[in-house]
């Protein structure tokens, strides 16, 4: 593994610019728990049967009572290495150069580039915060004027009159999180994908690269010219167009790649 992540990193401090895209895996040594691993359950229910507007219209309780458990579960995680590596990075070569697209919803990339700046004295520059594809747990949404907020603190999920509401039009909200089924939004996909061409390298860290369209980002990094590089202890469908694969966890490579 050592030539091939010094090869990987050669090609990192090299690039123009880099777009890296993170999924599950890079916080899973956060204890974060993936979906498809171990402790992604709850109660029995598969993600696929919560996280989907149906199933919120059905029973907002009870998706509200699932997303409760998730805040309060990752509420305990902080970033570790491989987080605090890519903010570090990303601060250093400045917002033309790197990027970070995450499909994560847990807002460590977030929490990192924020301990990234206050190292610096520099204030958190909006343009090296990541690009959350999916959303965030943290935030809300109202179902009707779409009026969007921070929230972090506790639902209370004991009957649905107890749901948080929007305080402009008393609608239900929702996290602010993009289901299965609905679409990710254009501005920031559109960034994502502008980015993507426009990388020399991608590198794709923790992601089963099963959840479309984010998953085909490297696909245009490879089209445009640009190589793309795995990160990942096991093979993915990503696997056969990557340039350079690494079988290791997030918090092993990383450093060695971006430090
Ligand atoms: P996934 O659960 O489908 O796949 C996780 C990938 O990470 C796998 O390929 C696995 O081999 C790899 N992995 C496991 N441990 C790793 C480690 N220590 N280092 C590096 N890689 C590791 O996750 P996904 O591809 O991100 O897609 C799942 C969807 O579910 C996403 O859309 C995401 O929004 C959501 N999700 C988010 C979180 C989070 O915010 N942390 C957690 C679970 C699911
Ligand atoms: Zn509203």
């Amino acid at each position: 593994m050592r030539d091939v992540a010094a090869y990987a990193r050669d090609l990192v401090q090299r690039a123009e610019r880099t777009l890296t895209l993170t999924g599950a895996g890079v916080s899973a040594e956060s204890g974060v728990p993936t979906f498809r691993g171990a402790g992604g359950l709850w109660k029995n229910f598969r993600p696929e049967e919560l996280a989907t507007p149906g199933a919120f219209a059905r029973d907002p309780r009870l998706v509200w009572e699932w997303y409760d458990w998730r805040r309060r579960r990752v509420r305990e995680c902080r970033p570790n290495a491989a987080h605090l590596t890519l903010a570090a990075f990303a601060r250093d070569r400045g917002p033309a150069r790197s990027c970070i697209v995450t499909q994560n919803v847990d807002g460590l990339h977030a929490a990192a580039a924020r301990h990234a700046a206050a190292d610096d004295a520099a204030p958190p520059h909006e343009a090296t915060a990541p690009l959350e594809l999916h959303g965030s747990l943290f935030r809300v949404r109202c179902t009707e004027c779409g009026a969007r907020r921070d929230h972090a603190d506790p639902i209370d999920t004991s009957s649905t009159e107890a749901l948080p509401r929007c305080e402009r039009c008393q609608a239900l909200l929702r996290p602010d999180i993009v289901w299965f089924g609905e679409p990710l939004e254009d501005v920031v996909l559109g960034r994502a994908i502008a980015r993507a061409r426009d990388a020399n390298v991608c590198v794709v860290v923790g992601t089963s690269a099963v959840v479309q369209p984010a998953a085909s980002l490297a696909m245009v990094t490879k089209r445009a010219g640009g190589v793309v590089i795995e990160v990942n202890p096991e093979t993915t469908p990503l696997t056969p167009i990557a340039d350079v694969s690494i079988r290791g966890t997030a918090v092993e490579v990383v450093p060695r790649v971006f430090a």
